[in-house]
């Protein structure tokens, strides 16, 4: 999600069919000026990745890397890809050689040039699009043609979409009731479980949390293994601490009244 620069956008609403002309290469002459004074919004799955390539804890990441925002429709923390603090520009890009992170840049740069938007329905998420065209970017004077949904699948935002589906949807469930109540408590609860996975991953294991949740023998073998399965796993927590779904798979220990968030 790139804070869209209306100026820049054209207004119309593609669909996965709408088709456009496009390329981006080394040898354009913008060769990475879209890697720097925009907004990048970074999602769990985009963090997972990222900490993973750098081989770093995500409690570094975050410290290193990014800012943290409240959403303001919603109440819930976002993290923001710093640019600020390393002059303007994107940490990973390189003058030659580009993104140092190119296989796992996150879905907003996979997006790039189009951009994505989406509303809450009763049918579930729509997910639509623009063509974010800025005057430096020369990738439209190239030939490839494309679809969305062909641009989609080719720079990879398909799975990035698939993983990141719940937490849009809790974003923006939270958005469609006004400003909603939420504690700083539970605003750090979310960041750490959404953002923080390191962190969460301690949480389980080395606080109550055990005793407080049922969770079967093989779950926790899985969450102690995998990120991406512990990113699943947060959002079932999530979504029950938030009281977003009646989903049953994580319930309280026996005899335990209240279960403790923090
Ligand atoms: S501005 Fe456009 S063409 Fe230039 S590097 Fe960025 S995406 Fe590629
Ligand atoms: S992650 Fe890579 S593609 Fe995205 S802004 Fe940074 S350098 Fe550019």
């Amino acid at each position: 999600m790139v804070d869209l620069n209306m100026k820049v956008v054209r207004p119309v609403k593609m669909t996965p069919e709408s088709r456009f002309r496009f390329k981006c290469h080394p040898g354009v002459p913008c060769f990475t000026e879209c890697c720097g004074r925009t907004t990048i919004i970074l999602t769990p799955y985009d963090i997972l990745r990222l900490k993973g390539r750098l081989g770093i804890d995500s409690g570094d990441f975050l410290e290193r890397y990014t800012r943290r925002e409240e959403h303001e429709q919603s109440g819930l923390p976002l993290v923001i890809m710093d640019m600020p603090r390393y002059g303007g520009k994107c940490p990973f890009v390189r003058p030659v050689t580009g993104c140092l992170v190119y296989s796992d840049r996150p879905a907003t740069c996979r997006y790039y040039p189009v951009g994505q938007g989406v509303l809450i329905t009763e049918e579930g998420l729509d997910e639509f699009y623009f063509l974010v065209r800025e005057p430096h970017c020369k990738g439209f004077e190239e030939q490839d043609e494309w679809n969305v949904e062909t641009w989609r699948k080719d720079q990879g935002a398909d799975y990035y979409d698939e993983m990141n589906r719940e937490w849009k949807a809790m974003m923006l469930r939270r958005s469609s009731f006004g400003k909603p109540d939420i504690t700083e408590r539970e605003q750090d609860l979310f960041y750490m479980v959404m953002y923080d996975l390191d962190q969460f991953r301690r949480f389980i294991f080395k606080s109550r949390f055990l005793t407080i949740f049922q969770v079967d023998d093989d779950t926790q073998q899985r969450i102690w293994e995998d990120d991406l399965e512990l990113l699943r796993f947060g959002y079932k927590y999530i979504k029950m601490v938030f009281k977003i779904s009646d989903d049953k798979s994580l319930s309280l220990a026996p005899q335990e009244a209240v279960p403790a968030v923090t």
